[in-house]
Formats: C-alpha cells, sequence, structure tokens
C-alpha cells in the first residue's frame, strides 16, 4: 500500500486505534470511540483526572495511551515505506496529546522527563507493533461505522466481532 490510499479519515482511524489499542493492552475499559465534529475521540475509563487526582500507578498508561495515536500513525507511514514527520501528527496542536504528554511529564518527573517520555515512547512502540492487526481491524472498523461501542471494541480487538 501507497500512503497515499488511504484518506485523512483512514488515518485518523488508525489515530485512534493506536490509543484504543493501548488502552486495552492495559486492561483500562473503553467505553467508545468514533468521529466528532472537530475531532475524533476515544474514551476510556481513565478519563483524564487533574494531575493531583491521577493515580502514580496510572502515569506511565496514561503517557502511553497518548502516544498510541501518534505511534500508530507513525507504524502506517513505515509500512508503506514513507518518511514520518512528527510535525504533521494529529496529536500536535493546543491541547493535543503531545502538549498533554509534555504536561504529565513535567508534573511528575520534573528533570527527567526527556528520558521518562523517551522510555514511555519504546513502550508504546511495542505494544503498537505487537498488536498491529488489531489496530489495522479496529481504524477500518472505525471508518466503516463512524462511532463504536465499547462491546464492539473489544469484539473487534478479539478478532471476534464484525467489521
Ligand atoms: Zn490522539
Amino acid at each position: 500500500m501507497n500512503i497515499n490510499d488511504y484518506s485523512y479519515r483512514q488515518i485518523v482511524a488508525y489515530h485512534e486505534a493506536g490509543h484504543a489499542v493501548v488502552a486495552w493492552s492495559h486492561s483500562v475499559r473503553i467505553y467508545s470511540m468514533g468521529y466528532g465534529p472537530k475531532n475524533a475521540y476515544v474514551r476510556d475509563a481513565l478519563g483524564w483526572p487533574l494531575f493531583e487526582d491521577m493515580r502514580l500507578e496510572n502515569v506511565p498508561k496514561h503517557a502511553q495511551i497518548l502516544l498510541g495515536g501518534e505511534i500508530a500513525e507513525k507504524a502506517l507511514y513505515e509500512l508503506c515505506s514513507e518518511f514520518y514527520d512528527p510535525i504533521q501528527s494529529m496529536g500536535l496542536g493546543p491541547n493535543g496529546d503531545l502538549e498533554k504528554l509534555q504536561e504529565l511529564a513535567e508534573y511528575f518527573f520534573e528533570k527527567n522527563a526527556v528520558d521518562w517520555i523517551r522510555e514511555m515512547r519504546e513502550e508504546t512502540d511495542k505494544i503498537v507493533l505487537k498488536n498491529w492487526a488489531r489496530v489495522e481491524a479496529l481504524a477500518a472498523a472505525l471508518d466503516h461505522k463512524g462511532t463504536l461501542t465499547g462491546i464492539e471494541i473489544g469484539l473487534v480487538i478479539d478478532g471476534t466481532g464484525p467489521i
């Protein structure tokens, strides 16, 4: 496949599927995902609490779920033998995934934030590549249906549900 064979909507679907599959890999329950009027979304049980309300054990999960979108985009480009420029990530921008990640890392890890983000990125890379077939199936289902319930997401990820 060539990256130009994918529509913007399909690439968005890969991005969201990346978030969802990383959440699933950490046994975080997913309620729904879909295309909204402005942004696509994944709603999961971790939500996005204030930093002071966040349980420390959930911090790496939050970080990896945030990174899952960009890393799935990057993996798709690389599978198409295409250079992925992070500047084009849909996780960028004010209040985007990467800004949230930066704030999270600085809040919890201060001076070591850069090292910690690198570590989180490596972990997320492994999860996305190991579960690539699930990312693809979920992206196809999201593109096809527009919204998916938690049950539908579970069925697609398990490989037992309709696309
Ligand atoms: Zn995202």
